[in-house]
């Protein structure tokens, strides 16, 4: 099979490369192996200033809706983190302190969101907070201890008016509710919806993963593509490549077997260690498909920080590129593989780091083929 471009891993970044080339009128494959980062997505795009309009002309025709406001949003566990560019869902404030008498509301036997320690973080910031819980036994939800987030969406976005009802009866004089992230799984105006529904601010706060949000993201981006003309193979994995004389001329993936994916140009964005983009040994790190250049210090002492909590080294570990973010094998550039998203880690500072990078450097990569 043959395609202008394969590109391996159908994360953000691999989405993000491809939307960008079927809409340049090229032919191209996604070849995706699994979970990605995008299931733990927090709906903020960090790293990234103002969008340039390519990118929120991406989303928008992706039917993503955007916001962009420098502040603070309230993470899963009553902390407050630097955030910009989001998804519309999520709250963005410019101070820490956005509200007065806080209405937390929780599900009654779901594990999946903290609310105690949400109010406690709360409280510190000073702010007022009042728990109280919905009982969805009406909803047919009888055991919501033994679901996920997006178990619960699925059911609740048909339900979300009568959500509405009973969060109502629940008001006093609160002037913020603050409700778990478990609305608008298809469907992504139905957190505004909720929000113009109410007579109050409406805070929705991130639950355990899988993302609502992010699986959202995900699937917009694959309709997205596909509609372009797109071919996602999903469940599928490349599992070795064929080179010469520094030019990949095509991989082999699990599924497909003999019938080898060709092209002009491949892309990498397979991810970091947390999606097997990059592996290790005791001895070294390296890049499993290509044998690609990696970029890591000689000590292993010097891979991770033994406190815990602290930044870990091997988070910047990624593979080494040019200027134009081909790929080096043996300090040479592959004159048609690509990389971009986080399997770079800390290469490219220029293109800063976390989803932000990985919008920056698929884009990069893509216009790397297109412009050649
Ligand atoms: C748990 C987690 C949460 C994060 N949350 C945020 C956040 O909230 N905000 C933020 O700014 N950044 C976040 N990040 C940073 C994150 O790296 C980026 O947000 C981004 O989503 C990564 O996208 P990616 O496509 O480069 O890699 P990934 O999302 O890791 O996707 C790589 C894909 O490649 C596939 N793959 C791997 N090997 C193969 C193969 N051989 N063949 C085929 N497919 C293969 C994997 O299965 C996976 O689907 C998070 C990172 C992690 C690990």
């Amino acid at each position: 099979m043959r395609f202008d471009t394969v590109v391996i891993g159908g994360g953000l970044t691999g989405l993000v490369a491809g939307i960008r080339l079927q809409k340049a009128g090229k032919e191209t494959a996604i070849v995706s192996s699994g979970q990605n980062a995008l299931h733990f997505f927090s709906g903020s795009f960090e790293s990234i200033g103002e969008p340039s309009r390519d990118i929120t002309e991406l989303f928008s025709e992706s039917g993503i809706r955007l916001h962009y406001q420098e502040g603070v949003r309230l993470m899963p566990l009553g902390t407050f983190r630097p955030s910009a560019l989001s998804l519309e869902d999520i709250s963005l404030f410019p101070k820490e302190k956005f509200g007065n008498k806080l209405l937390l509301v929780n599900i009654v036997g779901y594990h999946d969101f903290f609310s105690s320690f949400l109010s406690q973080g709360l409280e510190e910031a000073d702010m007022s907070c009042r728990i109280r819980f919905l009982n969805l036994s009406d909803m047919g939800i009888n055991a919501p201890g033994e679901m996920r987030s997006v178990q619960l969406a699925r059911t609740l976005d048909r339900n979300w008016e009568k959500v509405v009802q009973e969060v109502r009866l629940l008001l006093k004089d609160d002037d913020t509710v603050i409700l778990p992230q478990v609305f608008g799984l298809e469907d992504g105006s139905i957190p505004g919806r909720i929000r113009q529904s109410l007579p109050a601010q409406v805070v929705f706060v991130g639950t355990l993963p899988p993302s609502v949000p992010g699986i959202r993201t995900l699937q917009l981006l694959k309709r997205r593509y596909e509609v372009l003309g797109g071919t996602y193979l999903m469940g599928d994995e490349v599992v070795q490549a064929h080179l010469h004389e520094g030019v990949v001329h095509s991989v082999v993936t699990k599924n497909l077997g003999q019938h080898y994916l060709e092209a002009d140009n491949f892309i990498l964005c397979t991810g970091s260690f947390f999606s097997k983009g990059l592996a290790s040994t005791p001895e070294k790190v390296y890049e499993p498909i290509f044998g690609a250049d990696v970029s890591f210090p000689p000590e292993r002492s010097d891979w991770y920080n033994p406190s815990f909590a602290e930044k870990q080294p091997y988070l910047g570990f990624g593979v080494c590129t040019d200027a134009h973010l081909k790929v080096l094998k043996d300090h040479t550039p592959l004159s048609n593989l690509y990389a971009a998203g986080s399997i770079l880690g800390a290469t490219h500072p220029e293109l800063g780091m976390g989803a932000g990078m990985c919008l920056r450097s698929a884009l990069k990569a893509a216009d790397s083929i297109l412009e050649a």
